[in-house]
């Protein structure tokens, strides 16, 4: 019997998060709550009774993955069916609205969508036959700084969800669906966990909603990102670094601008996405914004924030792309040689407008573009890199390997970007900051030394 087992606990899980940060976020509350509610994690699924899968919907490869892991855990649960218990929490629940997951595994035994993270705790040690699904049509739920959260990521990294929900309805998307209406914390509420991460080791905070330039926009407080930034920049601590993450190109006011260049945390980083920028295209996926203010800002934003990295995404085979459309897309790449970039290929979604757009794109061709680009892409990304060799940059470590320490430039969010490498010194600090010379360079990896 472990040490864990013989105290007793509620239960014990093993969780499994899918998706984007976002969702993390969710999986990183429902967990404090869980283990503030007497329940044991392990990362043995041999030593679990629970089996927790936090879902992802977003697009088809997202629910081929949800769906992995669910037969995965049916798996597990055939091994001892009286002892194993499995719950699917998550978007993949407030996206099947026809419920045909629950009817396909009827193995699970408890189904919880997105307003049910606060109550995980309770509907776990409350499952009942008959009364195991629980999904809210609109999801309202938003965490503050007062429910317990344990932070699942490197200790130095703290994802902040200031906002959830989206308001944009982007013809082709259905995470509104999924999430529900935007809706703002407080800046106070966020102000407060950030302060609590600084005080437990994280220097990289991450600022992440749907979409984090209308943070605000539905409160009275007249709060909004700017004012935001200021508060947490002002934060008393190490040398940390705040990074923005999903920003809307129709929002994104000079005082944004201003802020970022201005404040001495916040990294002249951008995530970006843009989507397409074909004024037809811009135009049928409603995203607010033309092709000459899209270029306007991009010029703002290159002029106003010095040595800013843009991170941005495209996708191809929107309904009605031509050839035509495509080569502008391809174009703007090459002229704006964006420091990182992710291209998708088009899905349609059901209950998105896109979806009954005429001329579809075929599936085939859209991923011939998408490779296309991205071979556009990494010949930008290795030019660009061999003009950092020699150059000074500060490097956060994340962590140690044999062969030495792997860690980040500001141009880099975690997972997402390109890495650094100290080859042969491990005896630096994950989580500090290492002033380094850049030495070598690849397409998607730098090579440094430690500054003398
Ligand atoms: S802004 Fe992003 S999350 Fe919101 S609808 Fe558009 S693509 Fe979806």
């Amino acid at each position: 019997m472990s040490e864990s087992q013989s105290l007793n606990p509620e239960g014990i899980v093993y969780l499994v998060s899918l998706g984007c940060p976002k969702n993390l976020v969710d999986t990183e509350v429902m967990t404090g709550l869980l283990v503030s509610n007497g329940f044991f994690l392990t990362m043995d699924p041999d030593q679990a009774d629970i089996y927790l899968i936090n879902t992802c919907a977003f697009i088809p490869s997202a629910r081929s993955e949800s769906t992995e892991a669910l037969e995965e855990a049916q798996a597990w649960k055939e091994e001892a069916p009286d002892e194993r218990k499995i719950i699917i929490a998550g978007c993949l629940i407030q996206w099947d609205k026809q419920e045909s997951y629950r009817k396909q595994f009827p193995i699970v035994d408890l189904w919880t969508g997105v307003d049910q993270v606060p109550d995980i705790a309770r509907l776990l040690k409350e499952i009942k036959p008959g009364l195991n699904y629980h999904r809210n049509e609109t999801p309202t739920f938003l965490y503050d700084e007062k429910i317990p959260r344990l932070r699942l990521t490197l200790p130095h990294i703290a994802y902040l969800k200031i906002a959830d929900g989206c308001d944009n309805r982007c013809s082709y998307c259905a995470i509104p669906d999924i999430r529900g209406d935007m809706r703002s914390r407080s800046l106070q509420s966020v102000v407060s966990e950030a302060e609590t991460a600084l005080n437990n080791d994280a220097t990289e905070l991450l600022i992440m909603a749907q979409d984090i330039t209308t943070f605000g926009d539905d409160r009275e407080d007249n709060e909004d990102l700017s004012a935001l930034l200021l508060e947490i920049d002002n934060l008393k601590g190490k040398n940390f670094w705040i990074r923005l993450l999903y920003t809307h190109p129709a929002h994104f006011p000079q005082k944004l601008i201003d802020t970022i260049a201005a404040r001495k945390h916040v990294l002249p980083y951008v995530d970006m996405p843009m989507q397409h920028i074909s004024a037809k295209l811009l135009n049928s996926m409603h995203r607010r914004i033309s092709e000459a203010d899209t270029r306007n800002l991009l010029r703002r934003m290159r002029k106003g924030i010095p040595n800013l990295a843009i991170r941005t995404t495209f996708i191809t085979g929107l309904p009605g792309e031509t050839e035509e459309d495509f080569k502008m897309l391809k174009d703007f790449i090459i002229e704006q040689e964006f420091e990182r970039l992710g291209v998708f290929s088009y899905s349609p979604e059901p209950d998105t407008p896109a979806a009954g757009f005429p001329d579809q794109v075929p599936h085939a061709l859209a991923e011939a573009r998408v490779a296309e680009l991205m071979e556009i892409q990494a010949k930008i990304s290795l030019k660009k890199n061999k003009l950092l060799v020699g150059r000074e940059f500060d490097v956060i470590v994340d962590f140690i390997e044999e062969f030495g320490a792997v860690g980040r430039t500001y141009m880099d969010a975690p997972e997402i970007d390109n890495v650094v490498v100290l080859e042969n010194i491990c005896d630096l600090t994950p989580g500090q900051v290492y002033k380094t010379v850049i030495t070598d360079a690849d397409t998607y990896e730098l090579t440094a030394g430690l500054k003398d």
